[in-house]
């Protein structure tokens, strides 16, 4: 069945299903913040049990963290992106990237015209009477020209001067920089290893917005993997089929995804690409694959005055490693993964069903118990109350059945238990399947492993 989703359709659903609601609603909201309800908690938490058991779990060579938001803020100058606050920045509204509008009159001039000593309303000027276009896209939408600081602020005490300005992180990958020494002494860890962790990061966005596409606090699941320089591109290649891998074995199909080559390079990096999906706005980078050389941990001992050193067991050799960075979004997989999931159908009777066909393994709720009547309650509240010590189940004794089969169709539970009287006689109930919609009868005392093995990941 063709599928007819719009943002608008997914914000709806998604509001009216308990997946995401508006941040700070009965204030008016608060923009591109969004609060994850009682559906949406759950799928997202899944998502993130997901990438951690692929990628921690089961990988020996990768170790987990968890640093504090709030770091010292030399790290932030160590990164570069203090730095950065005074560029003039303006992005396009097009392809929505962003660039420094001095390097691109530069650039369009062939470094004839300085735009040092320009003010923004020179820059802005110069580029509409020169009709400057994008260099990604060849649009010219530019959005004003901004001193823009990436990272939000807060300060350490009451009076906020600039020496106790913290910073919320913008990337989470700078906890585990700062802690390459501390993990690979504490687990003996030999390179090639990597150190992977999943946290909020803050964005000051020029240009948020899409839904949980872009917003200015997110979660980031994310590795670096510490190598030595003649294994990088390798391991690079190994990551960025692994990455393709993980969002395929959670229901992205290959034909919504694509790999996407950087040309432009950071001057340190050795190579970068993104995987893209086709979100309901198109083609959009979904997570990012990185090779950094050894540009991170080289300037950490140089800001922090710590030998970044790894002395190699084998060959006695004393390196900094190179780093290969993985990086992707929760809520932007989440996203992605609803995208993906949506469905409308035609019923034989002429109706619409609406069905998220999530893979069962990230369902937000693995079964509902559903009483055909409410005097049922009772024997389903028991089964309720046995599944739920091993899985997130869902109960629901209100309406008529066809309706409580619709609204779980619409959170995608993958499995509907339903109670009635003959449960009372022989301990069975009919299990319903959410794709097919067919139904089996089964003795009580099977539920839990016909789940169990349908929701193995
Ligand atoms: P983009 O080009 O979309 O801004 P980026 O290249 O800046 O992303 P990275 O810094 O590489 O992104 O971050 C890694 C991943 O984190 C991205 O691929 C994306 O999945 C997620 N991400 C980045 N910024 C945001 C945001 N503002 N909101 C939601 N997710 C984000």
């Amino acid at each position: 069945m063709e599928k007819k989703l719009t943002m608008d359709k997914l914000v709806n659903l998604c509001k009216a299903r308990g997946f995401v609601f508006q941040g700070s609603e009965i204030y008016g909201g608060f923009a591109n913040t969004w609060d994850f309800g009682p559906v949406g908690v759950e799928l997202k938490n899944n998502i993130k049990r997901a990438w951690w058991k692929k990628f921690v779990q089961e990988d020996p060579s990768t170790y987990g963290v968890d640093a504090a938001i709030l770091m010292n803020p030399r790290v932030w100058e160590a990164s570069g992106h203090v730095q950065s606050f005074g560029d003039p920045k303006m992005d396009c509204k097009n392809c929505k990237t962003r660039h420094r509008a001095d390097t691109i009159i530069e650039n369009f001039t062939k470094g004839k015209v300085s735009a040092e000593g320009m003010s923004n309303e020179e820059m802005e000027k110069f580029i509409e009477e020169h009709d400057i276009k994008c260099p990604n896209c060849g649009k010219r939408d530019w959005t004003p020209i901004r001193k823009f600081n990436p990272m939000f602020t807060t300060s350490r005490n009451m009076v906020g001067d600039e020496k106790d300005v913290v910073y919320l992180r913008p990337e989470t990958c700078q906890g585990e920089y700062v802690n390459f020494l501390n993990v690979q002494r504490t687990m003996r860890a030999k390179v090639p290893f990597a150190i992977a962790q999943i946290g909020k990061s803050f964005r000051n966005e020029i240009t948020p917005g899409n839904f949980l596409f872009r917003t200015v606090e997110f979660e980031q699941m994310e590795l670096q993997m510490f190598c030595k320089e003649t294994d990088g591109l390798k391991i690079y290649e190994t990551y960025k089929q692994k990455a393709l891998n993980f969002v395929e074995s959670l229901g992205l199909k290959a034909e919504n995804l694509r790999f996407h080559d950087h040309d432009k390079l950071a001057h340190y990096a050795k190579a970068a690409c993104d995987i893209q999906y086709n979100f309901p706005i198109g083609w959009q980078e979904l997570n990012g694959i990185h090779h950094r050389g050894n540009w991170d941990l080289s300037r950490h001992s140089e800001f922090s005055g710590k030998t970044m050193d790894y002395l190699d067991p084998y060959t006695n050799e004393r390196y900094i490693p190179n780093v290969i960075e993985y990086s992707i979004g929760a809520d932007r997989l989440m996203l992605a993964i609803m995208s993906e999931a949506y469905d409308e159908e035609t019923l034989e009777n002429g109706e619409t069903r609406v069905v998220m066909h999530f893979l069962p393994a990230i369902a937000p709720f693995k079964v509902a118990i559903l009483p055909l009547q409410k005097n049922l309650g009772e024997k389903a509240k028991e089964i309720y109350g046995n599944l739920s010590k091993k899985f997130m189940c869902d109960y629901d004794e209100a309406g008529s059945i066809g309706k409580r089969y619709r609204r779980q169709d619409e959170i995608g539970t993958p499995f509907c238990v339903t109670v009635d009287f003959q449960t009372l006689e022989d301990n069975t109930v009919t299990i319903r399947d959410r794709d097919t919609m067919k139904q089996i009868r089964l003795s009580i005392n099977e539920l839990e492993n016909y789940i169990q093995k349908a929701i193995e990941f």
